[in-house]
C-alpha cells in the first residue's frame, strides 16, 4: 500500500513538474492568439445598430483597485463618444476593444474626470492613426484644459512622429481642439451636437463650487441615455431623464463616507476628516438617485462614480441602503467593462460584461 502511495506521489510530481515546465510555451501560444484578437477587436463595429453604454471607469477620486476613475463611453450607431476621461480611461477602452475615432465630452474639470485625457488623445491619434486632433467638449474653461494638455504632451508628440514616421503618427493628428459649451442665459440646457441621427444635449447640474458642471443626454433612433455627471440631487437631471431608457447617475454613500470621516478622526487626521465631511454635500446618495429615477420614469438606473470604493461585494447592500425600495426598475451598481445595449427600434435594455 505504502509503495503504491509513494508511486502515485512520484507520478504526481513528474506530471506536475512537466506541466510546470510547459507553462511558458503554453502561455506563449495563448498570447500569440490573443495578440491578434486584441489588435483586431472592434467593439463599436461589432455592435448592432442602437445606443450602447460601456462603463470605462466606475470609480471616483479614491484609490480603487477594482474601479477606474470616471469614464462612460456612449456608442450611437457607429459614433463613439466618451464622457469624462479619468485615470486609466485610455487603457481600459483599449482593453475592451473600443477604438476608432472618438469625441470626448467633459462633465467638469475635477482632476479625477480629466487625468486620463492625455492618454485617450494619444491612443486615438497614434493607436487609431488619426490625422485630425481630438475634439473636446466642455464648459467654458475647456480651452485652458486643452491648452494645458497640449503643452504637457508637446515633447511626447514630437517623439512619436520622429520615431514612427509621419505616416503612422501624422503631426496634424496630435493634440486636442476645445469646443466650449455655452449655456444660453437663463437656460438649463443646450443641444451640443446633432449629427448622424445622434443628438447630444448638455445640461447644468449642481456641483458647486464647480460652476458650471454639466450632464449629458444622448438620443438616437428612439433610444436615450442620461449621464448625470457629478451633482447633488438635481431637478434638472430629473427633468432631462423624463422617460429616458437609462439613467447613469453618480452615487456616494453618506453612511459609508461617514465611516471614513470617523476613521480619519480616530487616526488623528483632522484635515482628511474635513474632506470626508465636505464631499457628501455635492454628490447624490444611492437613495436620492433612485428617487430621481422613479420620479422621472427612467426605465433603468445604473449607479456609477462609486464612492467610497467597495473592496468586497458584500458592501454593495450597505452602499445601496434603501435605494432598491425607492425604485422598481432594474438598478445596477456599475463595474468597469459593463455593456448596456439599447437596440434601435426596441424597448429592451440588455446588460452584459465585456472582458
Ligand atoms: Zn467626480
Ligand atoms: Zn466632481
Amino acid at each position: 500500500m505504502k509503495r503504491i502511495l509513494a508511486g502515485l506521489i512520484v507520478l504526481a510530481l513528474l506530471v506536475g513538474g512537466g506541466l510546470y515546465a510547459a507553462r511558458g510555451p503554453l502561455a506563449l501560444k495563448v498570447m500569440e492568439r490573443r495578440v491578434v484578437e486584441g489588435m483586431t477587436a472592434d467593439l463599436v463595429g461589432s455592435l448592432p445598430d442602437g445606443l450602447h453604454v460601456v462603463v470605462c471607469g466606475s470609480g471616483g477620486p479614491f484609490p480603487d483597485g477594482d474601479r477606474g476613475a470616471p469614464c462612460t463611453a456612449v456608442i450611437a450607431g457607429k459614433r463613439l463618444f466618451i464622457v469624462d476621461t479619468g485615470e486609466a480611461a485610455g487603457r481600459t477602452l483599449g482593453r475592451l476593444g473600443i477604438g476608432g475615432d472618438s469625441v470626448v465630452l467633459l462633465t467638469h474639470f475635477h482632476s479625477d474626470h480629466i487625468d486620463g485625457l492625455g492618454n485617450v488623445a494619444l491612443m486615438r491619434w497614434v493607436g487609431g492613426n488619426r490625422d485630425t486632433p481630438l475634439l473636446l467638449y466642455g464648459a467654458p474653461g475647456v480651452e485652458r484644459v486643452a491648452a494645458g494638455f497640449n503643452e504637457a504632451y508637446i515633447f511626447d508628440s514630437g517623439y512619436r512622429t520622429a520615431h514612427h514616421g509621419p505616416e503612422v503618427a501624422p503631426p496634424s493628428g496630435a493634440g486636442i481642439i476645445p469646443r466650449p459649451i455655452m449655456l444660453p442665459t437663463g437656460a438649463d440646457s443646450v443641444v451640443v451636437l446633432e449629427e448622424d441621427g445622434v443628438k447630444i444635449t448638455a445640461f447644468r447640474v449642481d456641483h458647486g463650487p464647480v460652476e458650471p458642471a454639466l450632464g449629458y443626454r444622448f438620443d438616437y433612433k428612439g433610444r436615450s441615455v442620461v449621464i448625470s455627471g457629478d451633482t447633488s440631487a438635481s431637478p434638472v437631471v430629473a427633468a432631462q431623464a423624463k422617460g429616458v431608457d437609462l439613467l447613469v447617475h453618480e452615487a456616494l454613500s453618506p453612511e459609508l463616507v461617514k465611516l471614513l470621516q470617523d476613521g480619519s478622526s480616530r487616526a488623528g487626521l483632522p484635515k482628511r476628516a474635513k474632506i470626508m465631511a465636505d464631499i457628501p454635500n455635492y454628490h447624490t446618495s444611492p437613495l436620492d438617485a433612485a428617487k430621481i429615477a422613479r420620479s422621472s420614469g427612467a426605465r433603468a438606473l445604473l449607479l456609477t462614480h462609486i464612492v467610497p470604493p467597495l473592496p468586497v461585494r458584500a458592501l454593495e447592500g450597505p452602499f445601496l441602503g434603501k435605494a432598491r425600495e425607492a425604485y422598481d426598475g432594474p438598478l445596477w451598481i456599475a463595474r468597469d467593462g459593463d455593456l448596456l445595449s439599447m437596440p434601435a427600434g426596441g424597448t429592451d435594455i440588455k446588460r452584459r460584461r465585456l472582458r
